[in-house]
């Protein structure tokens, strides 16, 4: 659509352009809000009908139906596991539907968060050193506590340590820091994989975007940083990457030192 200067403009310039702009994106975050309702009710509505599904298949599995052929085990065996994927799926999306809709309580406790990054840092050491890849983790001294809930947070560090790992080349390393920045207490997870073009780098926050490409290189549901976002934005905080094509990521994450009003705790 072309308009013309003056079109766009009024006398004191800018002012009718900006209405424009400002009604698409209204427009445009209506529109997504509904598509991720209708595919939270799709997600639900699909829940029963694989859960059956499964049912069945372990049924014939344990042989309730009679003794089965080295390929009638074989071939449910891949049917059941295909099912557990889609039960994975199906229950990361709605945890995160969930998540977004303010419908999960965080657990909030304030605590120093230099051990619980270290004892996550912990938990990937033997998977990274099978890949050959060394995790160094550099926590600023005096930090404050904050106020997270564990476990989600353990989702999220683990998501994006899960992801650094597997995205970078054996030999690389990966960096877990944390610091104060103005009023946050910011994570970051710094890797030597491949980078993520300007492009790409928003719209790997949303639920199943995968870059393309990247199915043939890694296994994944595209939902870990659909939840990394959820979870943060939950606790007041924000999540985002800086990267640069061919020199690797920085995924980080602010957590506020002070929760703001609207970020309650359940206890
Ligand atoms: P998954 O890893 O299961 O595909 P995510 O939501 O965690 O889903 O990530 C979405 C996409 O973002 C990935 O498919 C991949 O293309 C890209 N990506 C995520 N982390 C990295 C990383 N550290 N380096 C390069 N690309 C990444």
């Amino acid at each position: 659509i072309f308009f013309s200067s003056s079109a766009m403009l009024d006398d004191q310039g800018r002012m009718k352009a900006g209405i424009e702009v400002f009604r698409d994106a209204t427009e445009i975050k209506k529109l997504e809000a509904q598509k991720k309702n209708l595919i939270s009710l799709f997600t639900h509505d699909l829940k029963a009908p694989v859960a059956i599904v499964g049912g069945f298949v372990d049924r014939l599995l344990q042989e309730k139906a009679g003794p089965l052929t080295d390929k009638q085990g074989e071939y449910l065996r891949a049917i059941r596991k295909e099912i557990s994927r889609l039960e994975n799926y199906i229950h990361s999306f709605l945890d995160i539907s969930r998540i977004e809709a303010g419908q999960v309580e965080l657990q909030l406790e304030e605590q120093p968060i230099g051990p619980l990054l270290t004892e996550i840092v912990q938990g990937f050491r033997v998977p990274a050193a099978d890949k050959k890849i060394h995790i160094s983790l550099d926590i600023q001294d005096n930090l404050p506590p904050v106020k997270v809930d564990s476990l989600q947070f353990t989702r999220v560090i683990s998501n994006l340590l899960d992801n650094a790992i597997k995205y970078s080349a054996p030999g690389k390393e990966v960096r877990v820091s944390a610091r104060e920045e103005g009023e946050d207490l910011v994570i970051e997870i710094q890797d030597q994989g491949p980078g993520i073009a300007p492009d790409q780098q928003e719209h790997i926050f949303d639920a199943f975007y995968r870059i393309p490409g990247t199915r043939k290189k890694a296994g994944g549901s595209g939902l870990g940083l659909a939840a990394v976002r959820a979870i943060m934005e939950a606790h007041g905080g924000r999540a985002w990457v800086e990267s640069k094509e061919g020199e690797g990521s920085r995924f980080k994450v602010a957590v506020p030192k002070q929760a703001p009003p609207c970020v309650q705790s359940s206890r």
